[in-house]
């Protein structure tokens, strides 16, 4: 029997976002609106996504001993994760500096902060939640030897995802343990390398399962999904909405298709539950304050 649903290894950050005019130059000062501080990071994001549908969620992640930490475990106790995984100090909480322009073109400058101190050490500490947690999910905003050590602390039967944002080439050991890799079309292209990929997202798909996943879903935003294994390629259709802002649908996707894995869903069956959630995330503003109930997706697909 295990305690939680989904156990996700991550990042927590303070975004700190500002409307401008216009994006300042080099040595340039704009003026902007009102500060606005949102809770953040993918970690936080995927644990908010998934306790809001229901799954019983842990965080396992670290942040500073300061307010955007408190901001952070508040937000995430609001939403009903068990925030027993979450370590204070060691670092100032992660920040994300974010500008705005009247376009909706950003520019983001990232401290990690606490989420680069999250360490080897700090998994191994946390080796209970693991065996508590039928599925663990993990994403690339703290340091990869940290990544490479969760995936060596899954408890046996327990499932592995990986959202590997920010991307980067990744270990062998790490590929081999997804079930599933779950990628953007940047994501993927990253991890492929540039060079000599064909444009077909289902060419990429079976290129990365080659890779040694033991499965993979290629997120392709308005277009839906797809979603690879053993059984073949198949794809997802997306849900008709009127998008307003697409911030956070990666995570909500990944979280909600992590929760329905866990509970015996077929990966198809489980990435077109997720589709539905990430429909639902892009009609509202903001990331975490975007996810959805499992009530409000039930009634998005009516
Ligand atoms: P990311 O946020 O990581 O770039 P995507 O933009 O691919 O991820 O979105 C993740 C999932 O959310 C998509 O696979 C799709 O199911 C859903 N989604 C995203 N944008 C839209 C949209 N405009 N309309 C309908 N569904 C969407």
């Amino acid at each position: 029997m295990y305690d939680y649903d989904l156990l996700v290894v991550g990042s927590a950050n303070a975004d700190l976002v500002i409307d401008v005019e216009r994006r300042p130059a080099a040595g340039e000062t704009v003026l902007g609106s009102d500060l606005a501080v949102h809770p953040g990071g993918k970690g936080a994001n995927q644990a908010v996504a998934a306790a809001r549908l229901g799954a019983r969620t842990a965080l396992l992640a670290r942040v500073g001993d300061d307010a955007y930490g408190r901001l952070l475990l508040d937000s995430q106790r609001a939403a009903g994760v068990d925030t027993v995984g979450v370590l204070v100090g060691g670092a100032p909480t992660g920040v994300a500096l974010i500008t705005v322009d009247p376009s909706g073109d950003n520019s983001i400058v990232v401290s990690p902060g606490a989420n680069g101190r999250l360490t080897p050490a700090d998994v191994r500490a946390a080796g209970g939640l693991f065996h508590a947690s039928r599925v663990v999910s993990a994403q690339l905003e703290i340091p990869l030897e940290t990544v490479v050590e969760v995936v060596r602390s899954l408890a046996p039967g327990s499932r592995f995802v990986l959202n590997p944002s920010p991307p980067r080439p990744l270990p062998a050991e790490v590929l081999a343990a997804c079930d599933p890799l779950i990628v953007n079309e940047h994501e993927a292209k990253v991890i492929l390398g540039e060079t000599g990929v064909s444009e077909e997202p289902e060419e990429w798909a079976r290129i990365l399962l080659a890779k040694g996943p033991k499965s993979v879903v290629v997120t392709l935003g308005s277009q839906g999904a797809l979603v690879a294994s053993s059984e073949g390629v198949a794809r997802i259709a997306s849900v008709k909405v009127d998008a307003v802002d697409t911030t956070g649908a990666g995570d909500s996707f990944t979280a909600a298709l992590a929760w329905r894995l866990g509970a015996g869903s077929a990966l198809a069956e489980a990435a077109a539950y997720a589709a539905r959630v990430g429909a639902a995330a892009v009609t509202r503003r903001g990331a975490q304050e975007s996810f959805p109930t499992a009530q409000e997706v039930d009634a998005l697909c009516r």
